[in-house]
């Protein structure tokens, strides 16, 4: 579904991503784990152009989406950002929106949606994320894990063909943490292409296919979460998931 190769990214003299590849296959699950500041957000950024890599290709079912040797045209940035959803550690919901208008307001302005169209399909996915009774609250009257959820059902109601997740969990009280990670095992159940950058190393043994190590800027290891997360092979992996297990 998607595929990048070779993304490069610096900040001033500081190369912070090295030449990253990964193929991504249609409802594919992949976490990406390692040490902080090694450069998995800046990765994920990438993916759906919220940073714009110094080098590297972005495809997309085949079709490229972006190349670092062309201009990229604002249209493609857009078309990116609709096909790759995205779900920060810190929600960005608006404030003074309620849940129903916050997963409303892209799908009105992106996808053209009337505003009684985009309500529906608002509705329909507050529901799946289990808000139903949240719909008309505004973000400060929701839980963290609440909130969250509602951005998780703001990215959907775009329709995309992947959802990157940028530690969704961790800027949550841990007991509200599961049910959102709940509903990314729906999510990832029901066939959902995702990516996604977590500390949860028992989520990644269960809800992933794959597990991509990432440390200054390279993947040192993409696997199996058995091969990755039990006994992993690599040294510098081994350190990492012993100290935070
Ligand atoms: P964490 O686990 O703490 O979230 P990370 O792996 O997501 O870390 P990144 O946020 O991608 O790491 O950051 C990688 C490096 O890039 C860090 O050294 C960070 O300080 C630097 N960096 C990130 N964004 C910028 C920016 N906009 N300008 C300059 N440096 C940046
Ligand atoms: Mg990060």
């Amino acid at each position: 579904a998607l595929s990048a190769r070779n993304i490069h990214k610096s900040y001033g003299e500081k190369e912070i991503l090295r030449g990253i590849s990964v193929d991504v296959r249609k409802g594919e699950h992949i976490a990406i784990i390692g040490p902080s500041g090694s450069g998995k957000s800046t990765f994920i950024r990438c993916l759906n152009a919220l940073e714009v890599p110094d080098a590297g290709t972005i495809d997309l079912r085949g079709e490229r989406v972006f190349d670092a040797e062309r201009r990229t045209p604002v249209a493609s940035v857009r078309e990116l950002r609709k096909r790759v959803g995205m779900v920060f550690q810190s929600f960005n919901l608006f404030a003074t929106q309620t849940a129903l208008e916050n997963v409303s307001l892209a799908q009105r302005r992106v996808l053209g949606r009337s505003k009684e169209e985009a309500a529906q399909r608002s509705e329909e996915l507050l529901e799946r994320v289990g808000l139903r009774e949240h719909t008309h609250k505004l973000p400060r009257q929701l839980s963290g894990g609440q909130q969250q959820r509602v951005a998780i059902a703001r990215s959907l109601a775009l329709d995309p063909e992947v959802i990157l997740f940028d530690e969704p969990t961790s800027a949550i009280d841990p007991e509200m943490r599961v049910e959102v990670l709940k509903v990314m095992k729906e999510l990832a159940e029901g066939g959902m292409t995702m990516l996604m950058v977590t500390h949860e190393i028992q989520f990644a043994r269960e809800a992933a296919d794959r597990v991509m190590f990432i440390a200054d800027g390279e993947v040192i290891g993409l696997d199996t979460p058995e091969a990755m997360l039990v006994d992993p092979a690599h040294e510098r992996v081994r350190r990492f998931v012993n100290a935070l297990s």
